[in-house]
């Protein structure tokens, strides 16, 4: 039984206001409850929300938090500093990542704490922090880990949850290789060489019961924004066709669209998937929305 719940689906930049209450303003961040494990999967600023929650469930008991960071981008750390359990002694917190090509994951997330960002450096946090750098998959008691590098402008990883009987994935800021290979190359030896790597991200996500997926732009808004490392929405729902998913939660809504513009862009994704006569659900992350997959 995993638990999964949203505090943050926002890219890009927290968008806060009345156009944006339904899906919410907080950049990425989803919590994972299986079986007594606790995974958190980035600390946007939906993870500030999340921690005052954990502080006030577990008062002054020990508790592992297993956070997963996809990247580093602002959207997916900027809540860190301000996640309360990082302040607390009673709080182990193992934070796995990929590592920079010429930095560490600790050496990443040092930057941001720098004095010159922020009063109080990583050092001066008072749980027990613990750098992990995802290489190969890895257990946690009885859940399997394993993780797949993305197409995104900086190292991005998707990673994938087993417990034995469920499979979830997160799997957010990825651009579908064919289109960017052929923008780079302008043959189609791009497109296939691209698409051979994009049926690799098929295979990852392949029969997953749930993923968290993000479906930043439209296909019209994608064409002025190949390389930026995010997907149009109708590649997001032919890879989930291919990979016969069970579920998909459109992610990472862009903060220029507003409730209505995410509502047409579900509805749109829906449709495409009707049309294909797909099994697939999919529907909308909205913050506070939770997924029970049992
Ligand atoms: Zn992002
Ligand atoms: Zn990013």
């Amino acid at each position: 039984m995993m638990n999964i719940r949203f505090w943050g689906t926002r890219g890009s930049i927290a968008s806060p206001g009345k156009s944006t209450v339904k899906y919410g303003g907080n950049t990425s961040c989803v919590e994972v409850r299986a079986g007594n494990q606790i995974l958190i999967f980035d600390a946007g600023t939906g993870i500030r929300d999340l921690g005052n929650e954990l502080i006030k469930e577990f008062k002054s008991e020990p508790v592992t938090l297993h956070l997963f960071i996809s990247h580093t981008h602002w959207d997916h750390i900027q809540g860190f500093p301000f996640f309360m359990p990082a302040y607390n002694k009673n709080f182990q917190i193992i934070i796995y990542g990929p590592p920079a090509r010429d930095k560490s994951l600790k050496d990443l997330f040092k930057l941001q704490m720098d004095s010159e960002y922020f009063p109080v450096p990583l050092g001066g946090l008072n749980a027990q922090i613990i750098m992990q750098e995802v290489r190969e998959p890895f257990r946690i008691g009885d859940l399997m880990v394993t993780s797949f590098y993305m197409n995104h402008p900086s190292m991005t990883l998707a990673y994938k949850i087993f417990d034995g009987k469920k499979t979830f994935v997160y799997a957010t800021d990825n651009e579908p290789y064919r289109y960017t290979l052929h923008a780079a190359r302008k043959d189609q030896l791009g497109s296939q060489y691209g698409a051979e790597l994009d049926q690799k991200f098929i295979e990852f996500i392949s029969g997953a019961d749930f993923i968290v997926c993000e479906a930043q732009y439209t296909l019209e808004e994608y064409r002025s924004k190949i390389g930026w490392g995010h997907s149009p929405i109708e590649s997001i729902v032919e890879f989930a066709i291919k990979a016969n998913v069970k579920q998909l939660a459109l992610y990472h809504h862009d903060p220029s669209h507003d409730d209505a513009t995410i509502d047409a862009i579900v509805k749109h994704a829906q449709k495409l998937l009707s049309t294909q006569k797909s099994s697939v659900q999919c529907f909308g992350a909205a913050e506070g929305m939770v997924v029970k997959l049992a």
